[in-house]
């Protein structure tokens, strides 16, 4: 099959038989729900880019075999296709300024192509054959792939075998002739609504205690078995209140879920790792590197709207000539262009695995990705100075249309002239929405937990960052033997 259109997405995820709840009642119509489908827009974009000319060459991948597949579904062959994702992810964050959630399964796919082929050196088992046929059969049927990672955790102070309840970490409960099933679930996950499959990895490094927990594979996200529960976001409910200028982005979102995996039975050949627990850190390591860098490409692209937008809130508001907005803003697209820097550094920096795949230079990726923690709520305070109060006290869309109200608002929240009222507030929610309203789950919050809380990049740059070679370097020029 080629490509799949926007349209044939949507209608293959129509067809999906998804268990979704949201405020304690099942979703029967995900697609068409109006909290959920701004999400679904942006998977979709991912698909309706790849078709336009303009955006194609970024979007797709030819294989050597001649196959165009969609660069989500892509194994990096070298340092430009790392360079090429971060651009895209960039690119489609200037669109939407959502997250699109399909680089979660990219990721994934990234780091199981790897992972399982250094398992399989070591012992001989046929988990890369499994892996390879599974991302196949994604890119033939051009299928959305979601990569689920981060389980609850319970007591953080103990390990997965340890915990009062043994599903508080995603785990094997049963071993069968043709597969295994599985208890647990996965937390905050992006995507997994708008999926057609799932990679389940662990989410640890593992000890020989933990082996029923060293359990990855691939599943349909509507196996029997699986059950979401979607996250509450801030303002969420805007959606359903038949107004788009109060959402401030009525067209693109992004939605997370508590994912249950309720005895879930996984096939054999879908099975990526059973057991050997040795390889959950790298795999994990290697997801959350090819993550980190992902951020340095996505976040670039909505800081770049919310930088846009401020922009012209202090035009509007005829602000725009003063220094210290000027100088703001020129801040504000420093702090931008640096992690976009760092997701381009982590991607030339990258070096072929074992597998022949590309993967990050890791010490730049955490790099990437702890700036990540800091920058966007700088970009954000700063979108905030300038915009003004007005971006949280706007009255609503049906006060601007108001017959009493109306000609109030109108008069009164005006700013220069040669722009109206309405465009004002549009822009004032549209900062709203990035800097505190549903999308700042995604450009705020998600940056500093999302692909690991800071201390996880912190505690890689202290084993990637090579001290004692620091250290040698003062000796030598100190002349100190
Ligand atoms: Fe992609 Fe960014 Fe969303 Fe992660 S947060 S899935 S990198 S858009
Ligand atoms: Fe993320």
């Amino acid at each position: 099959m080629a490509l799949m259109t926007g349209e044939q997405y949507i209608e293959s995820m129509r067809k999906m038989n998804l268990q979704v709840y949201m405020f304690g009642k099942k979703v029967e119509n995900v697609v068409d729900d109006p909290i959920l489908r701004p999400s679904l827009n942006s998977v979709r974009a991912t698909y309706d880019y790849a078709q336009d000319p303009e955006y194609e060459d970024l979007m797709t991948v030819t294989l050597e075999d001649g196959r165009k597949i969609n660069r989500f579904l892509n194994i990096h062959r070298s340092t430009t296709d790392l360079m090429n994702k971060v651009k895209m992810q960039r690119m489609l964050g200037q669109k939407t300024a959502a997250c699109f959630q399909r680089c979660v399964g990219m990721d994934a796919c990234n780091a199981e192509y790897s992972t399982t082929y250094e398992i399989d050196q070591k012992y001989g088992t046929k988990y890369h054959e499994n892996f390879k046929k599974f991302l196949e059969y994604c890119r033939e049927n051009d299928f959305t792939i979601d990569g689920a990672m981060t389980d609850p955790k319970g007591d953080r102070g103990l390990a997965p075998h340890a915990q009062a309840d043994p599903d508080l970490y995603l785990h094997v409960v049963e071993r069968r002739e043709d597969g295994v099933v599985v208890c647990g679930a996965k937390a905050h996950q992006t995507g997994i609504i708008n999926s057609q499959e799932v990679i389940v990895m662990p989410t640890i490094a593992m000890g020989p205690d933990d082996k029923d927990y060293a359990i990855s594979f691939a599943v349909p996200t509507d196996t029997e078995g699986i059950l979401m529960i979607i996250g509450r976001q801030s303002c969420d409910t805007r959606k359903t209140e038949n107004t788009t200028l109060d959402v401030g982005n009525a067209e693109y979102g992004g939605v997370e879920a508590l994912v249950i995996f309720d005895h879930v039975f996984v096939p054999n050949d879908r099975i990526f790792m059973n057991g050997e627990n040795e390889f959950a850190g790298m795999l994990v390591e290697r997801f959350a590197g090819y993550h980190r860098q992902s951020y340095g490409g996505c976040k670039v692209g909505v800081g770049d709207v919310l930088i846009g937008a401020t922009a012209l809130a202090a035009e509007y508001n005829g602000a725009a000539k003063a220094s210290h907005v000027k100088d703001k803003l020129i801040e504000m697209m420093h702090l931008n262009e640096t992690l976009y820097c760092c997701g381009i550094a982590c991607s030339a920096e990258g070096a072929p695995t074992a597998s022949g795949s590309y993967l990050i230079n890791l010490l730049l990726a955490n790099v990437c990705k702890q700036n990540v923690t800091r920058f966007p709520y700088e970009i954000a305070r700063l979108a905030e100075d300038i915009a003004g109060g007005i971006f949280v006290t706007a009255p609503s869309e049906a006060d601007l249309k108001g017959e009493v109200t109306g000609p109030w608002v109108e008069k009164y929240l005006k700013g220069i002239d040669g722009v109206s009222t309405e465009d004002r507030m549009k822009v004032m929610r549209l900062i709203e929405n990035l800097c505190l309203g549903t999308a700042a789950v995604g450009y705020r919050t998600e940056s500093m937990h999302g692909a690991g809380s800071p201390q996880a990049q912190r505690i890689m740059i202290s084993r990637q960052g090579n001290l004692p070679m620091k250290k040698e370097l003062a000796k030598k020029l100190a002349g100190i033997k």
